[in-house]
């Protein structure tokens, strides 16, 4: 697929990920659907990038909303290629015993059922065109435990093994599936689980050199712009100052 060919549906591009992404894919050449429930950073984002990026309004977690909004693209956005299942999020950071069950509903719905709505909506029009790329974005929260993470980690956890399912079950099409997982990176992401707190989010990358959006959204594109024949399935990255924690935690006798 040349960047002039793609049409590629972006959850969560009002910041973050998914904004470098939109910019990504269209300075390469590649038409846009930037979704998000934040209508005027959509509007200041299609400003910016002009007629190769069609702003569309859209709260993941409905799922009327989601099939509404595919099936009413204009024209030259119908066809999409690529969908990138970007929108998520980690809310509060307590242990389960503490936990406020709006926050992980929410988290259900947006990091599970976001995925799962717009996959729904759009993989059978691939499949029709026998031509597309899903990517979604998975984390390392998704693949090892991390406490505060219950929730969140087991959303992302989610998304690997549907990720993996899906490219499955299109063996035989000319459809590819990746999971992005990455670990701690700059963008919106703390601000969102600290509930607006600046100063929390802040501290959160205190002294750490931590992946930049632009570096994820090089990733995401990375995979797609490889030749056909090479599918990503998953890709992990972390900033060098984060690593994997040992089996150390004991709780002795006594
Ligand atoms: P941001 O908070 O900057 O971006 C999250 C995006 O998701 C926003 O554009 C937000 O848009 C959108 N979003 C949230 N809820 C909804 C909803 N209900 N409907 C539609 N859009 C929604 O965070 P990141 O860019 O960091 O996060 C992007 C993805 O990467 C997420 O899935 C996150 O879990 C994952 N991730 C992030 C890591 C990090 O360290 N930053 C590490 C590993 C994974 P709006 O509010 O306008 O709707």
């Amino acid at each position: 697929m040349t960047p002039q060919d793609m049409i590629v549906f972006i959850t969560g591009a009002t910041s973050g990920f998914g904004a470098a992404a939109a910019r990504r894919f269209v300075s390469e050449g590649a038409k846009v659907i930037a979704t998000g429930r934040r209508k005027d950073r959509l509007e200041a984002l299609a400003d910016e990038l002009g007629d190769a990026c069609h702003p569309l309004p859209l709260d993941v977690t409905s799922h009327e909303g989601v099939q509404t909004a595919v099936d009413s693209l204009p024209h030259p956005f119908r066809e999409i290629s690529v969908l990138v299942n970007n929108a998520g999020a980690a809310l509060g950071l307590g242990p389960a015993y503490e936990a406020d069950i709006n926050l992980w509903q929410r988290m259900l719905d947006t990091n599970i059922n976001g995925v799962v709505y717009c996959t729904h909506a759009i993989l059978p029009g691939m499949v029709e065109r026998n031509r597309g790329h899903i990517v979604n974005i998975g984390s390392v929260g998704g693949r090892q435990p991390n406490p505060g993470s219950n929730i969140y980690g087991g959303t992302k956890a989610f998304v690997h093994l549907f990720s993996k399912n899906v490219r499955a079950e299109c063996f035989g099409k000319e459809i590819r599936v990746t999971c992005v997982e990455p670990g701690v990176a700059r963008s919106e992401f703390n601000l969102v689980r600290y509930d607006g707190d600046m100063e929390k989010a802040d501290a959160g990358y205190a002294g750490l050199e931590v992946l930049t959006s632009e570096e994820i959204a090089d990733a995401i594109y990375y995979c797609v712009a490889l030749p056909d024949h090479i599918n990503i399935n998953v890709i992990q990255l972390m900033p060098v100052m984060q690593a994997y924690s040992p089996w150390n935690l004991y709780r002795r006798k006594g």
